[in-house]
């Protein structure tokens, strides 16, 4: 029975709700551990699948009115953990088989405070005073990519942080990097959790545009095997690969990733172009088919090339 309903207003009280069902459902292959807390106190949530030592994290919602990746990604854990039960295969990938030899990590919301504010609101967040001031006195927020703070929780990450020209300077509904790297309790929890982990790859996903983002700097064996695997996220998604600029702006979760840790990670952006606003609901059937099969084939992927780089 599925417990993920995706296509709907996915909120931060309806993903715990649907944690603690997926918890007691499925025991034997999930876990669940708090990470960290928002500025709101409103807890971020990792989720484990599997029972191996090789280890990949997917994470989502680092942008406010992005939600519709925790949706993607809740479904995700879903439909993996009935494949485990059930013994099924998803596409061409055995989940029980992978499960049992690969672990796979998901934080489905990174920035829950932004979303409940997307969808709800002021009455989605306690302290509303500063935020009204920070959206022009507009009372729709649909457009809001910050945290609470105002601050843009993908160029939080200390890669290239300085050299960052966010032309803002100070908090904001989006763009604003914050007054130094890890400065919001959000980004701290995930770097944190990180780099308590040996993850061989990663993932973040943001919303729109169908595009694979995989280089940032990365050079030598580094790129040669991000770039196989953005192949394979392509041929999977149809999404396009992005060839950044020489000198490309940093900050972002992935460019953290690739730069620090040395190892592959992907930023991909789900749906056609939507502009400054949630994805609508009808473009999910499409993103579901483009990315369900992704987590096994990333975890599959890793084991078999868990000696290598
Ligand atoms: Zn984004």
């Amino acid at each position: 029975m599925q417990i993920v309903a995706p296509k709907q207003l996915y909120s931060y009280a309806k993903m715990i709700e649907d944690i603690c069902n997926l918890e007691k459902q499925y025991s034997s292959v999930l876990s669940t551990k708090k990470i960290g807390e928002s500025v709101e106190g409103k807890k971020i949530v990792a989720i484990k699948l599997g029972h191996g030592e090789t280890e990949i994290f997917i994470n989502a919602a680092h942008h406010a009115r992005e939600w519709l990746t925790t949706s993607l990604v809740m479904h995700m854990v879903d439909t993996y953990c009935q494949g485990y039960a059930n013994d099924d295969l998803i596409g061409i990938f055995p989940v029980r088989d992978i499960l049992s030899k690969t672990s796979i990590w998901f934080v489905p919301m990174v920035n829950p405070d932004g979303v409940s504010l997307v969808q709800y609101g002021v009455e989605g967040i306690e302290n509303c005073t500063d935020v009204i001031a920070l959206n022009n006195n507009q009372k729709s927020f649909s457009s809001w990519k910050a945290n609470i703070n105002g601050v843009d929780l993908n160029r939080q990450y200390p890669a290239g942080w300085e050299t960052i020209d966010d032309q803002i300077g100070k908090p904001a509904p989006s763009m604003y990097k914050g007054p130094s790297p890890l400065s919001e309790p959000e980004t701290k929890a995930i770097y944190d959790f990180t780099l308590e982990h040996d993850f061989k790859t990663a993932v973040s996903y943001h919303s729109s545009g169908e595009e694979i983002f995989w280089k940032y700097k990365s050079s030598g064996a580094l790129l040669n095997r991000s770039k196989k695997i953005a192949t394979m996220i392509k041929e999977k998604t149809g999404y396009q690969l992005i060839y950044p600029s020489p000198n490309p702006s940093g900050g972002g979760f992935t460019d953290w990733f690739l730069d620090s840790l040395g190892k592959p990670a992907f930023t991909l952006e789900i749906s056609p172009l939507v502009g400054p606003r949630p994805v609508p609901l009808e473009n999910y059937d499409k993103i579901w088919n483009d990315n369900k099969e992704l987590g096994l084939m990333l975890a599959l992927e890793a084991f078999l090339n868990k000696d290598n780089r």
